[in-house]
C-alpha cells in the first residue's frame, strides 16, 4: 500500500492557522494595531469600511521594513521579535508568534506599503490567498501601512458567520480601546466609513481614559498605585457612583497586554463590595507590571489569557490595593444608604419607601394594592406559604410552567375569565394573582410589561412613525465615543420609536423630542439608559436591529418589581398581556406568568401518595 501522509501546502496550513488567530474583523484590527505598537511609532491610524468587512487598514509612522523583511513578514513563523526559546520567557512585545500576517494573507487581500526612515524608497506588496501577486519599489512616507481587504473572501462559511455591522464595529472599537488605553503616549485615530470616530491625542493615562470613556469620568477617577518586589499595580478605578449596569469598562493589562481574568475581576468586586449595588460594575483600568519570566502569555493564540506564577498572590495584592485607594479617597466608610439611593438611578424605577429602610436593608411588607380589601390579606399570605412548601408544589410548578401548546398561543385572551369580577391581587408589589377560567395565574408584572411593550415597539418600528413629544427647548447631549457611534447606527430605529434626535458632530446629538411615555425623564438619562440596555442584551441574540432596539426600549420602559399598581392598572396589564402574540414569555425568555389549574390545585391539597 502506498504511503498516504503528506505535508499540507502552505496556503492551506495558513488558512487553518488563520482560524485560530483571526476570528472576525476585530481580530485583524487587533493584530495590525499591535504590530504598529511593536514598530515603536508615535501615531497610529485605524481605518475601517463596512465594519471591517470591506477594509481594515492600519497606518503607522514606526520603523518600517526593508524590501526583504517586507516579503518575509508574510511567511508563517516569521518574526523579528524572538529568535530562541529563551526569548519566550522575556517577552516585552505584543507579537512574537509570527502568525498574524501569514494568517491574514491566507484569507484576505492584503496590501503592504512600507519604508524605513533611512531608505530612499519603500516597498509595495500585494498578497492574496497566501500568494504574492505583486512586489515593487514604491514611493511612500517612512512607516508602514497594512490594508486587509475583503476578509474571509475565500472562506464564505466564515464570512457568512459574521454578525451585523453594528456588532462587528463594536468589537473593533473594543480592540481599539484596549490598545489605546495601554499606550496613552501614542496618538490614535479611528475612521469608520470616512467618518472620524476617535481622535485620541497623546497624553497621560488619566487623560486617555477620559477621552475614551467620556467626560463623565473626569471627576470620577481614583488612582491606584502599589509596588512590591514582584509586582507593580497601577492605574485608575472609577468612583462607585460611576459604576454602571453594563460591563465593558473593565480593563486589565499585564505588561501592557490586555487580558481577561474573571478571577482578578472578582478581587475588584470584593473590594467594592457594599459600595456598588448588585449587578453594577465599577470601571477600572489596571496595569500589572511583572517580570515576564513570571508569567506565560503563550497559553492561547489570541494571547488574551495568561498564567501568573502565583495567581492568588496577585489577587490579594490587587484587592488590597483597590481597597486602599477607595479608603484613601475616603469613599469607603461614608457610603451607606444615602449614596446608595443615588445608585437607584436609571432604569430601576423608584423604590417605594416601604421596601428600603435606612441602612439599606430590604424590608418587605405585604401591601394591599388599592384594589385589594383588607380581608384579602391573610389569604394572600396563605398562598405564599403554600407556594413555598417544598415537595408537592414542586412537581406541580414544573407542569404549569410549561408554556401553552402552540396554537393556543394566539388565544391568550381565551384563558381569561371575563365573566367573573374577582379582583386581581398584587403581591409584594411584584406579582399579580388573578383568576382564569380553569384556575389561576401568577403574573410577573415586570416580565409581562416588557412583553407588552416589546410587541408594541416592534409594531411601531414595522409601521408608521410613533408619536414624539416635542421638548420645549431642544437639548444637546454628549455621549462617550463608543455610545455615540452606537446611537448613530440605531438612529433610524430610535427615532421611529418616538425620539426625535439629530446628529450634531462626533459626540453630540440634539434632542428635539422624546416618546410621550418618557416625559419627565432627562434626555441624557433616557438615551444612555436605552443604549445600556441595548449593549446589555444586543450581543447575545441574533435578531435584527429593530428587534433589539424594541427589546432594549421595552426593558428600559417597563414597570419594575416593587411598583404598586392600582386595580385599573392591573386589569389593563392582564388584558394586554394575554392579547400579546407570545404572551407566555418576556423578550429575554423568562416566563411572564405561571398557571395553576383547578386540578393542579386540588392535587396540591391531597395527601402525598394518593
Ligand atoms: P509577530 O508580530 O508575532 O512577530 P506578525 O505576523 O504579526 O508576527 O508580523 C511579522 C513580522 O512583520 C514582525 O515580527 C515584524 O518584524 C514585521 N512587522 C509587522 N508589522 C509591522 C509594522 N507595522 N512595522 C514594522 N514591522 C512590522
Ligand atoms: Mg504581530
Amino acid at each position: 500500500m502506498p504511503d498516504i501522509i503528506h505535508l499540507l501546502p502552505d496556503a492551506i496550513a495558513n488558512q487553518i492557522a488563520a482560524g485560530e488567530v483571526i476570528q472576525r474583523p476585530a481580530s485583524a484590527a487587533k493584530e495590525l494595531l499591535e504590530n504598529a505598537i511593536d514598530a515603536g511609532e508615535s501615531s497610529v491610524q485605524l481605518i475601517i469600511k463596512d465594519a471591517g468587512k470591506a477594509l481594515i487598514q492600519v497606518v503607522d509612522n514606526g520603523c518600517g521594513m526593508s524590501p526583504t523583511d517586507a516579503r518575509l513578514s508574510f511567511e508563517r513563523h516569521a518574526t523579528s521579535k524572538i529568535s530562541s526559546a529563551d526569548d519566550l520567557f522575556c517577552i516585552r512585545t505584543m507579537g512574537f508568534r509570527g502568525e498574524a500576517l501569514a494568517s491574514m494573507a491566507a484569507i484576505a487581500q492584503v496590501e503592504l506599503r512600507t519604508r524605513k526612515a533611512e531608505d530612499d524608497t519603500g516597498t509595495l506588496i500585494l498578497v492574496e490567498g497566501s500568494e504574492v501577486k505583486r512586489q515593487e519599489v514604491y514611493a511612500t512616507a517612512p512607516g508602514t501601512s497594512f490594508s486587509v481587504k475583503n476578509l474571509f473572501y475565500n472562506t464564505p462559511a466564515r464570512r457568512n458567520f459574521l454578525k451585523s455591522n453594528t456588532v462587528e464595529t463594536r468589537h473593533i472599537i473594543e480592540e481599539f480601546q484596549r490598545v489605546a488605553l495601554a499606550y496613552p503616549d501614542v496618538e490614535f485615530t479611528l475612521h469608520h466609513n470616512g467618518m472620524e470616530v476617535f481622535h485620541l491625542h497623546s497624553g497621560n493615562l488619566r487623560r486617555r481614559i477620559v477621552s475614551v470613556f467620556g467626560n463623565i469620568y473626569n471627576e470620577r477617577l481614583v488612582p491606584v498605585e502599589e509596588h512590591t518586589d514582584v509586582l507593580g499595580i497601577r492605574g485608575f478605578i472609577g468612583k462607585p457612583e460611576a459604576a454602571r449596569k453594563t460591563r465593558g469598562e473593565q480593563y486589565f493589562f499585564v505588561n501592557n497586554r490586555y487580558i481577561r481574568s474573571p478571577y482578578l475581576h472578582h478581587a475588584i468586586q470584593q473590594a467594592y463590595r457594599d459600595l456598588v449595588p448588585d449587578q453594577s460594575h465599577p470601571m477600572y483600568v489596571i496595569f500589572f507590571d511583572i517580570d515576564p519570566a513570571r508569567i506565560d502569555v503563550n497559553v492561547h493564540p489570541t494571547k488574551q489569557e495568561i498564567k501568573f506564577e502565583d495567581e492568588r498572590l496577585v489577587y490579594a495584592y490587587l484587592m488590597s490595593a483597590v481597597k486602599r485607594s477607595l479608603g484613601k479617597y475616603s469613599i469607603t466608610p461614608t457610603i451607606d444608604f444615602d449614596v446608595e439611593r443615588s445608585f437607584e438611578g436609571f432604569g430601576k424605577g423608584p423604590v417605594p419607601a416601604n421596601l428600603k429602610q435606612p441602612g439599606g436593608k430590604e424590608v418587605f411588607t405585604l401591601t394591599a394594592g388599592q384594589g385589594m380589601g383588607a380581608a384579602a390579606k391573610p389569604r394572600v399570605n396563605t398562598w405564599l406559604d403554600l407556594l413555598q412548601t417544598e415537595s408537592p408544589a414542586g412537581t406541580i410548578t414544573i407542569a404549569s410552567r410549561m408554556p401553552p401548546e402552540p396554537g393556543t398561543a394566539t388565544g391568550g385572551r381565551q384563558l381569561l375569565d371575563t365573566e367573573s369580577d374577582t379582583r386581581p391581587y398584587q403581591l409584594h408589589q411584584s406579582y399579580i394573582f388573578t383568576t382564569i377560567k380553569d384556575g389561576m395565574v401568577i403574573i410577573d408584572q415586570q416580565a409581562a410589561h416588557e412583553r407588552i411593550l416589546y410587541e408594541r415597539y416592534r409594531r411601531a418600528l414595522a409601521g408608521s412613525r410613533h408619536m414624539s413629544q416635542k421638548t420645549l427647548f431642544p437639548q444637546t447631549i454628549r455621549l462617550a465615543t463608543a455610545d455615540a457611534e452606537l446611537l448613530r447606527q440605531l438612529l433610524p430605529e430610535v427615532n421611529a420609536l418616538g425620539f426625535d434626535i439629530q446628529e450634531f458632530g462626533r459626540h453630540d446629538f440634539v434632542v428635539h423630542g422624546l416618546p410621550p411615555e418618557m416625559e419627565g425623564q432627562g434626555e441624557q438619562e433616557a438615551i444612555e439608559g436605552l443604549l445600556e440596555q441595548y449593549k446589555l442584551h444586543g450581543h447575545d441574540i441574533d435578531d435584527g436591529k429593530r428587534d433589539k432596539v424594541a427589546r432594549a426600549m421595552a426593558v428600559q420602559m417597563a414597570i419594575k418589581q416593587g411598583r404598586a399598581l392600582d386595580e385599573k392598572e392591573m386589569r389593563s396589564l392582564i388584558d394586554e398581556l394575554f392579547a400579546c402574540e407570545d404572551f407566555y414569555q418576556a423578550p429575554n425568555g423568562n416566563l411572564t406568568f405561571v398557571r395553576y389549574t383547578m386540578q393542579e390545585l386540588e392535587r396540591l391539597f391531597q395527601k402525598p401518595g394518593t
